[in-house]
């Protein structure tokens, strides 16, 4: 295949002054003494869970590097210390409300009263607290436990996640879920099934020791910005950073890194010293033939795979019998492409595998997950220091919620510990997680649901069908911080209760949160900015009050946040050290995740090897008869998960959110320019009035932003982990 010598976006860097201005003008826009409290205060970064802040100090890591901050964590700042929503505003109708783009709707403010909409209303008005919590107790006493359903995002803290499960456990139902069911849940799966851990074998520091960082299916430079200085120290200690991603993001190849001098001065740093960019879809072919690769250089670890693995044999079979054309022809690459990498990968000695969601958004996410542990165990890369498996997670607390047991199964240790420790029984009906939630409410087996943060509508793929699912939830209760579009559709026939939270630096007492590296941060909270809003913790208080008087699990107790962590140490392990992290202000690792050392907690205590046929993994397209290209939703530098800061992407030189981005070889069979309008069209939906921009992409292959691209997108998920698929759709490009 050949590649084009120039892109559609080589002159773009990302990073650089202009992201220093950016933020600077967000602070000027905040107020420098609002921002200067907000950005030094000890609590954690509230964008991404690579983390930043707490203990340490506002802009600091657990490293103690200074300053430790990016733009994205000014944005998240900037939409919190907005003033409150004017209560003139509420005067307008939902369909007022609903011509507001995502950004229009998060800069409305800050939202300082509880709301509510009735059945047959098309207003949100303002109300009391009392009368809101007593509303929403009546509707979920009125329920039947197994048709409700509590959500949590990951922008909650460990104490709010874990409260909310036990009140909906001791409500009576297990469908308890979070946002990770839409993002890294293949991951866990994936993870658990190779290594005997479902999160990061790395912390921060091994990233400061190893010579190769591979980023697969990621676009650190605008989801995880401080990642990027971690892959330019890689290269600056003489390490290589191994790209594999089907679009060429300008900020993986070169990113003027806005705290080095040098860098901005050289106009950028080279990021990427090889860049792979296979077919959307095509993960599985990819990790497969680089295994196959290093098998024919001889170049794997049998010390580590006899002593430390199982299913050797299986995978090395499978790596035999897959045939260089068939890898070939299904990625897009060439075997010399694919065979450099894997020789920079043997020369490694301590390599570091990351990826993001553009491997767990697949209908094999979970594979695609193996097939990297596979890699890594192929070299002995996990069970040492400075090498392992690192997944990139996004909302800075998602982790932490899973931990926290915001999840339709829990452990059976947590589940027993709880049952033992609070002398109280827990439901075994098997719970509902976040996509088979909304499919039992677009059947009608819904009454209530409990939203904490997020915006679950935008989220969902399918957007109209989504929309139709939580109207037919006859009660929500959201809690939020601001407003966005998931608080104003799915709601025309039904009846939205949505209460105004603190943020996390708002919080009247500490608050805990787990990053990525499984590294537990406490933040301060106590900025006061709003008169009139509640800690999430305090409102499932106040509603198991209502809902659970005869409990024999005081939730008074829970008022205090020291007894919730004390709760948590009690019961979940590994977090013994959290019950007196507020008094003893020390930060920590979460026992027994790391892996430093070639322990597995599998069976047999050896890490497992897992084979598939990865052939099939692009059935999906082939079946799809009139949609012959592939698209991958992703997400912008302005934006964060379903949140949107800017309309503009100056990574992608893109300065709408209305667009398509597709190679020029694509545009040219199309008889498109750049500048021309098109429609998208799948199997589920159309997105007319497309924009086309020319971007850096194998042929055939489009990419379009998330959430607006959901309408676009169905409902088919990963079998292993439900994660649906937003990155394997097929799609047509018709004229607009
Ligand atoms: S990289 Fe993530 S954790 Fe660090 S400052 Fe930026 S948003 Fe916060």
């Amino acid at each position: 295949m050949t590649r084009p010598t120039s892109s559609p976006t080589d002159n773009i860097i990302g990073g650089g002054a202009s992201k220093i201005l950016y933020t600077l003008q967000t602070v000027h826009r905040m107020g420098l003494r609002n921002s200067a409290k907000a950005l030094t205060s000890h609590n954690t970064c509230k964008a991404c869970a690579l983390g930043m802040g707490g203990q340490h100090g506002g802009m600091t890591n657990e490293l103690d590097e200074f300053p430790a901050v990016c733009n994205k964590s000014v944005q998240a700042q900037s939409t919190d210390i907005q003033p409150p929503i004017p209560e003139e505003i509420f005067e307008h109708t939902l369909a007022d409300f609903r011509e507001l783009s995502g950004r229009e709707m998060e800069r409305l403010g800050r939202l300082n009263t509880p709301l509510y909409k009735a059945a047959d209303s098309d207003q949100l008005t303002p109300i009391s607290w009392e009368w809101a919590l007593d509303r929403a107790s009546s509707a979920f006493l009125n329920s039947q436990p197994e048709r409700t359903f509590f959500y949590s995002s990951g922008r909650a803290s460990n104490e709010a996640g874990f409260v909310l499960q036990l009140l909906a456990r001791l409500y009576g139902t297990n469908n308890v879920t979070n946002c990770s069911y839409y993002c890294h849940q293949a991951t866990g799966v994936g993870m658990q099934s190779t290594v005997g851990t479902g999160t990061a074998t790395v912390e921060l520091e091994d990233l400061t020791g190893c010579d190769l960082i591979f980023v697969i299916g990621a676009n650190p430079s605008s989801n995880h910005p401080r990642f990027i200085h971690k892959l330019k120290d890689c290269r600056d200690r003489g390490g290589d950073v191994i790209m594999i991603n089907p679009a060429k993001e300008p900020g993986l190849v070169k990113f003027a890194l806005p705290k080095s001098p040098s860098s901005l001065i050289a106009g950028g740093s080279d990021i990427a010293s090889d860049y792979l960019q296979p077919h959307i879809g095509s993960d599985l072919a990819v990790l497969t033939a680089i295994g196959k690769a290093l098998l024919e250089q001889q170049q794997l670890d049998h010390d580590f795979i006899e002593q430390h693995t199982e299913g050797f044999e299986t995978y090395r079979q499978q790596l035999e019998n897959s045939d260089w054309d068939d890898l070939c022809n299904t990625t897009g690459l060439t075997k010399a492409e694919i065979e450099r990498v894997a020789q920079r990968y043997a020369q490694s000695d301590n390599a570091v595998f990351a990826w993001g969601m553009g491997i767990t958004h697949h209908r094999h996410g979970v594979e695609n997950v193996e097939a990297i542990a596979n890699l890594a165990l192929l070299r002995g890369m996990v069970g040492k220091r400075f090498a392992g498996l690192l997944p990139l997670r996004g909302h800075s607390n998602v982790q932490g919620i899973g931990t926290m047991g915001v999840k339709p199964v829990l452990a059976q240790e947590v589940f027993d510990n709880i049952e033992e420790a609070f002398g109280i029984e827990l439901p075994t009906r098997p719970g509902l997680d976040t996509l088979a939630g909304l499919n039992a409410a677009h059947e009608g087996q819904m009454d209530t649901a409990l939203i904490m943060g997020g915006n679950l509508y935008e989220a969902t793929p399918d957007s109209s069908w989504a929309n139709d699912a939580l109207d037919r939830i006859g009660f929500k209760l959201f809690m939020t911080t601001t407003l966005n579009r998931g608080h104003v559709r799915g709601i025309d026939n039904s009846e939205a209760l949505i209460l105004p939270v603190t943020a996390r630096d708002e919080e009247p007492q500490p608050t805990t949160q787990e990053s990525m590296f499984n590294y537990v941060r406490l933040s301060d909270g106590g900025i006061e900015r709003l008169s009139n809003v509640r800690s999430e913790t305090h409102i499932l208080c106040d509603l198991a009050e209502r809902l659970l008087p005869k409990c024999p699990l005081d939730f008074n107790e829970f008022r205090i946040s020291h007894q919730v962590r004390e709760a948590i140490a009690r019961v979940v392990p590994g977090m013994e050290e959290l019950a007196d992290l507020d008094v003893a202000r020390h930060e920590f690792h979460i026992q027994n995740r790391l892996l430093h050392r070639a322990e597995f907690n599998t069976p047999s205590r050896k890490a497992q090897f897992q084979s598939h046929d990865w052939h099939t993994a692009d059935d999906w397209l082939k079946q799809s008869g009139e949609y012959p290209f592939r698209l991958m939703s992703v997400r912008s530098e302005g934006q964060f998960n379903s949140i949107i800061y800017e309309e503009k992407d100056s990574y992608r030189g893109v300065t709408s959110r209305q667009v398509v981005l597709m190679g020029p070889d694509d545009a040219e069979r199309l008889g498109v320019s750049a500048g021309d309008s098109v429609t998208l069209a799948s199997a589920h939906g159309t997105m007319p009035s497309l924009t086309v921009c020319l971007f850096d992409l194998p042929a055939g292959n489009l990419m379009a932003y998330y959430p607006e691209a959901n309408v676009l997108i169905g409902r088919d998920t990963d079998p292993r982990s439900q994660t649906p698929a937003f990155k394997s759709v097929a799609v047509a490009v018709r004229a607009a």
